[in-house]
């Protein structure tokens, strides 16, 4: 089993999740007293929000990139980016490391295409909806991505950043992003992907009525499969 690096605190709500997830993942592989073997750097979330807020991804990139040289220097053996919209730099950090960098958008389009679709909604941060970064990484695995319209967009943004990083976990805030996939769905999306990785701590797959993309144990199960291969 390699040692996985993990760059997380993204927010550490999802953090925790991530880990739990890894954990069981290699518990059912091993069994016994097994764990996964983690390092893990977990930011101040605050710093991180200022510079998405400024725009300033290339200040971003490089302390990313730096984390993760530091996660190998420190014996890490392939790198998780645990969180969707960071992925906006990804390539500053894969191309940073000698080690396998596990992409979130890469293993949720694989997820997608082999439960049989092609089209799906995507909810996440504004920067992951609007951006070009994300959708284009998931059109490159031939799917077609339906984002919310500009209220829904601004509405499932300010619940990841004013309350679901904040762990709070409203019914309201669910019902809202309901209504949003409910939406996606009538214009086409045959499954949605949480593309933000605290969405699945408020909405999971028993609430909706379209197959569920879940980023975080999406991405939790690829970083297990490449810590094993
Ligand atoms: N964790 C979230 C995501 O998956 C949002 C927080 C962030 O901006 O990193 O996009």
């Amino acid at each position: 089993m390699k040692t996985i690096g993990l760059l997380g605190g993204m927010s550490w709500e999802s953090s925790v999740h991530y880990e739990e997830l890894i954990n069981t993942d290699v518990r059912g592989r091993l069994g016994g007293v097994h764990s996964a073997d983690l390092i893990i750097r977990s930011y101040d979330f605050a710093m991180i929000e200022r510079l998405q807020g400024e725009d300033n991804w290339e200040e971003a990139g490089r302390v990313l990139a730096q984390d993760a040289q530091r996660l190998v220097a420190a014996g890490a053996e392939l790198i998780v980016l645990c969180t969707n919209t960071m992925h906006r730099v990804s390539d500053e950090i894969e191309s940073s490391v000698d080690v396998p960098f596990v992409h979130l958008a890469d293993a949720t389009a694989m997820a997608v295409r082999a439960a049989g679709l092609t089209t799906v909604g995507l909810l996440g941060t504004r920067f992951t909806m609007e951006q070009t970064f994300y959708r284009e990484r998931l059109e490159s695995h031939g799917l077609e991505v339906l984002i919310p319209d500009e209220d829904e967009r601004t509405i499932v943004h300010n619940v990841i950043y004013d309350e679901l990083v904040q762990g709070e976990l409203n019914r309201d805030s669910r019902e809202q992003f309901l209504d949003i996939i409910d939406r996606l769905g009538s214009r086409g999306a045959q499954g949605v992907i949480a593309g933000c990785t605290e969405i699945e701590l408020l909405v999971t797959e028993d609430d909706v009525f379209l197959p569920f993309f879940a980023t975080t144990r999406i991405h939790a199960e690829a970083a297990v499969e490449a810590a094993f291969s």
